[in-house]
This record gives C-alpha cells, structure tokens and sequence, in this order.
C-alpha cells in the first residue's frame, strides 16, 4: 500500500547516513521539493562532505523550508534526522503554518549502512556511522510519540489533496453500504484542439460519451464569451440555448440545461417560449436553470442593461411566477414586479407539464428562499460541510412555507480533473495548471484524483444530502476523461 500523504505537508526523513533516505525522497518526489543539508553543504562548502560548513548549512535550510511552507509548498527535509530539538523545530514550524508533519524512519540494517558507506568515496568514519546507527535506535522507539501526523515506513508515496486523504475509508463505505446519486456534467469551454469547423464533431463526441457513461444531465454556461474563471474572453463560446437545440438532436436520454440563464439576457416570456420549444424537440429533456446574472462586461459589451441586485431578483421572481403560466394552457396577461407580458401564450406547450426548474445560488436569505417558494431543484457550491449547512438553511424556509423539502432536488457543481493512474494525473494537471499555481495547489482547487478518490467525495457530499452532482471535468472536456468518470457514476447507482 502506498503511503497517502496530504498536500502540502512537512515530511522528515530519519535515518542513519546509507539508510536510503535520498535516494527514496528523489525517487518519490519532486527534486525541487526535497530540500537536503548535504547538498546546501556543497552550495556554501567545500562540497557534501565539508562537515565544517554544517552550521551554515543547516541555517539555510530551516530558512527555505520556513519559505516553502509559508507558499503551501510540498517539503521533503532530507538530513538525518536524528536531533530532537531539530525535528521539533520543523514540527513547530509546520504547525504555525497549519502544515501537517510527518515522519518516514528508514530502518537500514547496520550492516546494510556500512556497506553502502563504505562503497562511497569519501566515506564517513566506521565509529561516527554507529553512533548514529545507535541513535537510530533510540529514536525510532520516540517517534510515534512525538506528535507527527503520521510516521512511516518508506514506501511509495501518493500525494493527494488534505479533502482526499481519507477517500480510500469512504469509497469502502460506499461499497458496503451504498448512497444513489445521479450525475450532470457541464462543458464549460469549447477550446477543443482543432477548427472551428470541428467543434459540432467534438460536442457530439462528448454527448454520445456523457450518456453512454451514465451521466443524467448535460449542461451549458449562459454566457456569450469565456468568463475570466475559466480562460480568456476570445476563447471558443457558443451560446447556451442554441447549443443544447443541436445535443436535443444529437442525443436521446439525456436532460439538457443551462447552468444557470441569467434572467437579465433574454426577455423572461421570449426565454419561456425557447424552453418549451427545446422541450418539444427533445421530447420532455428540457430543465430551465436561472439565475441572476454577474458578469457585468458581458451586458456592457452586449448592450444589454444589469441592474442593481435588488432589481435582478425582482426579475427572476418574476420569471419564477411567469413561467409555468406561460407554459400552461390559454393567453392569460401577467403583471409582475418588474416586468408586464400581455399574453402569456406558448403553443405547443412544454411536453413535461412543467419544465422543472433550478434556481442557482446559494444565498441564504433570497436565493434559497425563492427556491423553497418556486422552484423544483436549487444548485449549491462548496464542500460537503457547506452545502450540509445550505441544506439545513434551505430546510427551513421550506418548513416555514409550508413545503415538504424532499420535493426539492439538491444539486451541486464542482469541477474535477480525473485520470487513470498517479503519473496520468500528475502530467495532466502539470499541462492544465497556471504557472502562479503549484501541481499539488492546482490539484487541491481542481479536486485532481483517481476515480476511487472521487467515489469517496461524492460519498460526502451525498451523505451531505446532495441527489445530483453536475461536474465539470475542467478545461474542453475529452471524451476519454468522460468516459472514466462512469466508473464513478457507477458506484452510485
Ligand atoms: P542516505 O545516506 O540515507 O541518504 O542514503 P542514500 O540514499 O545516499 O543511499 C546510500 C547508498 O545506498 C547509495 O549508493 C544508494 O544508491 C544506495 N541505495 C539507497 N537505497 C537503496 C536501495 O533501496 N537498494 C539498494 N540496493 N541500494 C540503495
Ligand atoms: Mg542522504
């Protein structure tokens, strides 16, 4: 079993001088990330050897582990580790970080040590090798009691995200005592490699690959450039109503939304009549999504007016009372807040009797309030613990209108980067990640892992409540990538 260690953490290597230790710390790390005494030895020495330059030394390395840790950055101490005081002040400095630490002990037979010292070139001398080998000894009894989080043999290491670290525990758990979740994806970018004239080829692929793996619903942003939290503004954009017009031709069961239309883009009773028509055509696969809106240089460069917050949730209260009006039967007038429609008319009428609708949001006071009043499904940011609280906030504005919270589908959104084995993981996150962001702080925000360790995540966040998880698998999503995420939709079947 490999070792799972959280990134990032403080990792001490203890051990006698020919234990192994450099050599595992740059087999199972980064070279940047081990930072060794004897090296710094050769930077302010003579070279490794020069025990004079020690004391120097040793004053730098404390320095750059103390500037590694305060930029969240993986650290491998590589000395001997055999001084108390020393491995105490790294735990300290760990701490006031709020950086795990740990401890691998390499247990070399003596024998083995001196051997492999005395094949150096410059060995150290036989009697200051035993008394370390001797001083192992006595350490290795005082290290599980020293307070690491954790203390180890060498062995392979696995470096995931601290929200993973006990993933393999939940996804047994999900195993031996399954939750059902169902699951959406939404794409995000349509930066696929190639023309512009490959793009349809490319959408298609990765519909045909969502509903063969399982997923329930497909999903498209309302915007009409790339928004800043996912690339740059002259990236490839379609927009959202259209796009899911050609899936509702190009699929069969899967559901089709946005997530979420911004009620300020479109007049309400104009996207009404888009939502039934997509309905028809996809025979009852339509979910009508809305939101408030955000991006304000999207409405300036359009022209479009994005009013004051008040006035935004105004119109979507608006919209949340106009729609199933619009989509049931007769032309009657309606009067809202904010806005007037004549003749709420639309023929033919939706096939789904009505088009569920999910409110984005997670605010607490409006937005969760507005889907206890309206709507059939809410969709929620944040980790299991928040969306846990969101829930119970939701809950009670459902009790407090008298509405039965099971009728309402939890949702959430997060994104995901998800690979086949550790090497495949480390290079895509290498080829996706901004240069300001470490792979191990890129793998934290994009919840990079295996498919065991997201069948653990997503057994939190049902246990958090959560009926559907809409993921984004980051960046164009590859058909490969949609594919290998079945196996975590199948988990939760
Ligand atoms: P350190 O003094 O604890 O850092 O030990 P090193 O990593 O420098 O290893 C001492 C010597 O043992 C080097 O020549 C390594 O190539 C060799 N060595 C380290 N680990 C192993 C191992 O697992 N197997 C074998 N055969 N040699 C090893
Ligand atoms: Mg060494």
């Amino acid at each position: 079993m490999p070792i799972r260690l959280p990134a990032p953490c403080l990792v001490l290597l203890v051990g006698p001088s020919g234990a192994g230790k450099s050599t595992w710390a740059l087999e199972q790390f980064e070279p940047g990330q081990v930072v060794s005494s004897d090296e710094l030895r050769g930077r302010v020495g003579i070279d490794e050897d020069d025990q004079a330059a020690s004391e120097d030394a040793f004053e730098l390395l404390d320095t750059i582990v103390g500037k590694r840790l305060a930029r969240g950055l993986v650290t491998v101490v590589d000395t001997l580790g055999l001084n108390p005081e020393q491995r105490a002040g790294h735990r300290q400095l760990a701490a006031d970080h709020d950086i795990p630490c740990y401890a691998i002990g390499f247990d070399t037979p003596g024998k083995v040590c001196r051997e492999r010292n005395k094949a150096r070139t410059r060995p150290i001398p036989a009697r200051v090798l035993t008394g370390q080998i001797k001083r192992w000894e006595a350490v290795k009894a005082e290290l599980p009691d020293e307070g690491f989080a954790g203390v180890f043999e060498p062995d392979e290491v696995d470096l995931v995200p601290a929200s993973q670290l006990d993933a393999a525990g939940l996804a047994a758990r999900q195993q031996s005592d399954p939750r059902s979740l169902a699951f959406g994806l939404q794409i995000s970018s349509f930066s696929w490699d190639g023309d512009t004239a490959d793009i349809a080829a490319r959408l298609t692929e990765v519909a045909a690959a969502a509903e063969s793996a399982g997923f329930t619903s497909l999903w498209v942003m309302d915007h009409f450039r790339q928004i800043p939290q996912v690339g740059p503004e002259w990236h490839d954009m379609l927009e959202s109503y259209t796009t899911l017009a050609y899936l509702a031709g190009m699929t069969t069961r899967i559901r089709l939304g946005v997530l979420v239309t911004g009620v300020t883009y479109r007049n309400p009773a104009h996207l009404g009549k888009i939502l039934a028509t997509l309905d028809v055509l996809s025979n009852g696969r339509a979910v009508c999504g809305l939101g408030l809106g955000w991006f304000r240089a999207e409405h300036d460069a359009y022209g479009w007016e994005f009013p004051p917050v008040p006035d935004r949730y105004d119109l979507l209260e608006d919209t949340l009372q106009l729609l199933p009006v619009l989509w049931g039967p007769g032309s009657p007038s309606f009067e809202g807040r904010a806005i007037k429609v004549a003749e709420a008319m639309c023929y033919p009428r939706p096939i789904q009797d009505p088009i569920p609708i999910m409110v984005g949001g997670s605010g607490e006071k409006r937005t969760l309030r507005l889907v206890a009043q309206y709507a059939d499904a809410c969709n929620l940011f944040g980790d299991p613990a928040t969306i846990t609280h969101k829930v119970a906030v939701l809950e009670a504005h459902c009790l407090d209108l008298g509405r039965d919270p099971a009728e309402v589908e939890i949702t959430t959104l997060s994104r995901l980067v998800i690979a086949e084995d550790r090497a495949a993981l480390r290079s895509e996150i290498n080829r996706l990640r901004p240069r300001s962001m470490s792979a191990d702080e890129y793998a934290a925000v994009t919840n990079a892992g295996l498919a065991e360790d997201h069948i653990g995540r997503f057994r939190e966040y049902a246990e958090a409540g959560v009926h559907t998880a809409i993921v984004n698998l980051t960046g164009a999503p590859d058909p490969g990538a949609v594919e290998r995420f079945g196996e975590v939709i199948r988990a939760f079947r």
